[in-house]
């Protein structure tokens, strides 16, 4: 395997592009305009700066690793890829409009994955040319960062696409779990229960934003309390996904919180909107309860 395709140059298709180069893949980079694929290669030369001031990497591996990303426009020049990786925006009808255009290219034997967060990698496949060759790749963020990758196998999914994206993330020094096409996958059945009877506890009265995090930060040694972390996250995406693993099982025990509800109603998503859980306009965060 030595090109990469990945479509959508956000947050994670950016990280993943910068991860594929400097494993030495060749990669094209899109997005829905050629503007927006050439801004996320420009961040990923950003990202790329700041550890060469850190003398982490030297200018000549900066430019190597910049060197290999090519921006595109479109999806139509990706049939030499031998793996597309779709990072688009969570909707499913766009990935399902980008997996129609896509197929239309890939080569024989390529393998395309999603980087979804939440849809089934099985329903996903119906929208593919092969849904032997397509499986869930759940890189988590920040990618460059964040050691794990979750593969995601769907009832299709071939042992010998298992075993190609096995190699890659091989290649890129990220550890792999492997998951059946459940709600959720691994990390998020866990993580979004919690993160919402923190939201549960808040609304109930129980405590504080700062006695929630800080409580289960020192009590459970976790980096940080659950609610910095949704509005890390997003409260919009935690509200999603908890959604997801509500409707995909019927199981009452993962309704949202109302409060999470009320917070995304209210447009407060967290860091990136200036205000969650916490606001994020001052110097430092300040609790919003
Ligand atoms: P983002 O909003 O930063 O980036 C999404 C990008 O997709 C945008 O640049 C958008 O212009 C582009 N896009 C939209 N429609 C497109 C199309 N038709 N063709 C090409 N590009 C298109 O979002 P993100 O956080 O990078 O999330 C991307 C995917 O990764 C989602 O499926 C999300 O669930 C998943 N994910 C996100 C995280 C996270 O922590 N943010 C973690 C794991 C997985």
């Amino acid at each position: 395997m030595q090109a990469v395709g990945v479509i959508g140059a956000g947050q994670m298709g950016a990280g993943i592009a910068q991860v594929s180069a400097t494993a030495g893949y060749d990669v094209l980079l899109t997005d829905v305009t050629k503007d927006r694929a050439e801004a996320g290669k420009a961040g990923i030369a950003k990202q790329l700066q700041r550890q060469v001031d850190k003398d982490k990497i030297d200018a000549a591996t900066r430019d190597a690793i910049l060197a290999r990303i090519a921006p595109v426009e479109g999806t139509g020049g990706m049939g030499a890829c031998d793996l597309i990786v779709e990072a688009a925006t969570e909707r499913e009808e766009i990935k399902r409009a980008i997996f129609a255009d896509v197929g239309k290219v890939m080569k024989d034997g390529a393998i395309l994955a999603s980087n979804t967060s939440s849809i089934p990698i099985t329903r996903l496949a119906q929208a593919t040319p092969d849904p032997a060759r397509f499986i869930g790749v759940h890189f988590f963020n920040p990618v460059p960062v964040m050691g794990l990758i979750e593969i995601i196998r769907g009832l299709a999914t071939s042992d010998a696409t298992v075993a190609a994206i096995e190699a890659y993330a091989e290649r890129l020094g990220k550890q792999v779990v492997r998951a059946n096409d459940a709600p959720g996958f691994i990390v998020n059945r866990v993580l979004m229960p919690f993160i919402n009877e923190a939201v549960f506890a808040l609304g109930e009265g129980v405590a504080t934003i700062r006695d929630i995090d800080l409580g289960c930060q020192l009590g459970l040694n976790h980096p940080m309390g659950p609610l910095t972390l949704a509005d890390f996250i997003g409260l919009d995406t935690c509200l999603e996904i908890t959604r997801v693993l509500f409707e995909g099982t019927g199981d009452p025990k993962f309704r949202p919180a109302p409060l999470l509800v009320k917070y995304v109603e209210a447009g407060w998503y967290g860091r990136k909107t200036g205000r969650g859980f916490y606001d994020y306009t001052g110097a430092e965060p300040v609790p919003t309860r």
